[in-house]
C-alpha cells in the first residue's frame, strides 16, 4: 500500500533554461543576444555593485548600466523606485546578479512589468528556480506565486561564489538544505523531487565543511552550487512546511537575516517532524549519515556547529518575546506540516532555538 502511494503523484517541471559550469558567466552576452535582448539592466546589492559593473562592461552595447539598490526582503519603497527606473529607461530584460535579495527585487519588477529575468545567482538561496516572490511593507512580508517572476534563463557559475564569505556560504548552504529537506515531506512530494532532494542534501553536507575551511576550493564550490540548484528546483516544485513559515516570520517581522535564521531553526523543525513522515525521515537520516531518524535534528545542529554558524536566534537579535510572537503569527494562518502543531509546541520549539540548545 505504501509503495502504491509513492507512485501516485503530480509533477510539473518549470520552464527555465539553465546553463551550469565554471566560467559560464563569460557567455552571458551571447546568451542574451541569442534571446533578442538589447537593453539590459544589471541589478545588484550595494555590496556587489563592482561585480555588476564588470558584468555590464562585458555586456558592452546591450547593457544600459547597473542598478545597485537591492536590499533584503524587498521593501516596497525600494521595489516601487526600481519599477519606475526600469520603465523610464525602456529596459527589455533585467539581469539579477546576486543572491535572493537581488533576484527578489528583479522578481517584483517582473511582476509589475512582465519583463524577463536572467538570473546569475551568487549565493545558494535558490530563488532563481522558483515563481515565488516576496515583498515587505509595514514590517509584514507577503509572498505570492506568479509565472511572470520565474527567470527565463539561469546561469550558474561556481566561480562567482568564490568571493562569498565563509559565514554567508555556510548559512546560505543550510538555507538550500532546508528547501531540500522540507521537499522530502511536502504535501505534494513526488519521486523525482525526492531524488533531487536527497542528492542536494548529500552534495551540500559534503561541500559546505570544505568551503568554510577553504573558500577557494573550486570543486567544493561547484558541488555546493549543484546542491543549491537542486534545492531550488525542490523549492519551486513542491510546497514547503512549517519550518519555512517560521523563518519567513522571523525575517519579515523581526528582520532577522534570512539564511542564518533558516540554518539555526532547521535543526529544531526537523527534530519536531522526525516521526511525521517515516519514509522521508529514514531517507534523510541516511543522507545525513546517522543511523536513525531520532538523530536528524541533532545531525543538523552538529553540522551547523562544525560550520561555525551562530547557534541561537537570540544571537541574531531576536528579542526575548520573539518566540511567543512568532508562534502566534505562525498559528494564526494555518500552514501545511506533516505533523499537526499548536501554539505551545511552536513556542517551545522556538524557545530552544532562541537559546541554541541541542534539539534532543
Ligand atoms: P542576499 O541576497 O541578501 O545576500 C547576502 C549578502 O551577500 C548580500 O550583502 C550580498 O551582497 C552578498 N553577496 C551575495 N553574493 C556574494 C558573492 N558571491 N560574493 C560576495 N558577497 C556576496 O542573501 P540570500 O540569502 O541569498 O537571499 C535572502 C533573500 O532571498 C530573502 O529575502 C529571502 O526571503 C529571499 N529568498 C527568496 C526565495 C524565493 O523563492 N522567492 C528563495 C530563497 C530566498
Amino acid at each position: 500500500m505504501e509503495e502504491e502511494k509513492m507512485y501516485d503523484f503530480h509533477y510539473a517541471a518549470l520552464p527555465i533554461d539553465v546553463y551550469f559550469g565554471l566560467g559560464k558567466s563569460a557567455h552571458v552576452r551571447n546568451i542574451l543576444i541569442k534571446n533578442g535582448y538589447r537593453r539590459v539592466l544589471v541589478i545588484t546589492t550595494p555590496g556587489q555593485e563592482e561585480a555588476g559593473q564588470d558584468l555590464s562592461n562585458k555586456l558592452d552595447d546591450i547593457a544600459i548600466g547597473v542598478y545597485p539598490y537591492a536590499v533584503m526582503h524587498v521593501p516596497a519603497e525600494v521595489a516601487n523606485k526600481a519599477v519606475e527606473f526600469v520603465k523610464f529607461n525602456d529596459v527589455d530584460c533585467c539581469i539579477a546578479l546576486g543572491g535572493g535579495s537581488t533576484i527578489g527585487l528583479a522578481k517584483i519588477i517582473a511582476l509589475k512589468t512582465h519583463l524577463p529575468i536572467v538570473a546569475i545567482p551568487t549565493t545558494y538561496a535558490g530563488s532563481e528556480m522558483t515563481s515565488i516572490y516576496g515583498m515587505t511593507d509595514n514590517h509584514l512580508k507577503t509572498t505570492g506565486k506568479d509565472i511572470h517572476v520565474l527567470p527565463k534563463i539561469v546561469v550558474y557559475d561556481p566561480e562567482l561564489n568564490l568571493t562569498l564569505p565563509a559565514q554567508i556560504s555556510a548559512c546560505s548552504g543550510m538555507n538550500a538544505m532546508a528547501h531540500a529537506i522540507e521537499a522530502l515531506y511536502a504535501k505534494e512530494k513526488n519521486p523525482i523531487i525526492s531524488l533531487m532532494a536527497i542528492e542536494s542534501i548529500k552534495a551540500l553536507k559534503s561541500a559546505l565543511p570544505i568551503i568554510v575551511g577553504d573558500l577557494t576550493n573550486i570543486s567544493a564550490r561547484a558541488r555546493a552550487t549543484y546542491g543549491a540548484w537542486l534545492a531550488g528546483i525542490c523549492l519551486g516544485s513542491v510546497g514547503m512546511a512549517i519550518h519555512h513559515k517560521i523563518c519567513h516570520t522571523l525575517g519579515g517581522t523581526f528582520n532577522l537575516e534570512h539564511a542564518q535564521a533558516h540554518a539555526i531553526t532547521l535543526a529544531y523543525s526537523v527534530h519536531y517532524n522526525r516521526n511525521a513522515d517515516i519514509e522521508a525521515m529514514d531517507r534523510l537520516a541516511e543522507a545525513l549519515g546517522v543511523d536513525n531518524r531520532e538523530k536528524v535534528g541533532l545531525a543538523i545542529y552538529r553540522l551547523n556547529e562544525a560550520l561555525g554558524i551562530k547557534m541561537a536566534l537570540k544571537d541574531l537579535g531576536l528579542p526575548k518575546e520573539g518566540p511567543a510572537a512568532v508562534a502566534r503569527i505562525v498559528c494564526d494562518s494555518p500552514y501545511y506540516n506533516p505533523r499537526e502543531y499548536n501554539y505551545k509546541e511552536i513556542r517551545d520549539l522556538l524557545e530552544k532555538a532562541y537559546k541554541g540548545l541541542p534539539p534532543i
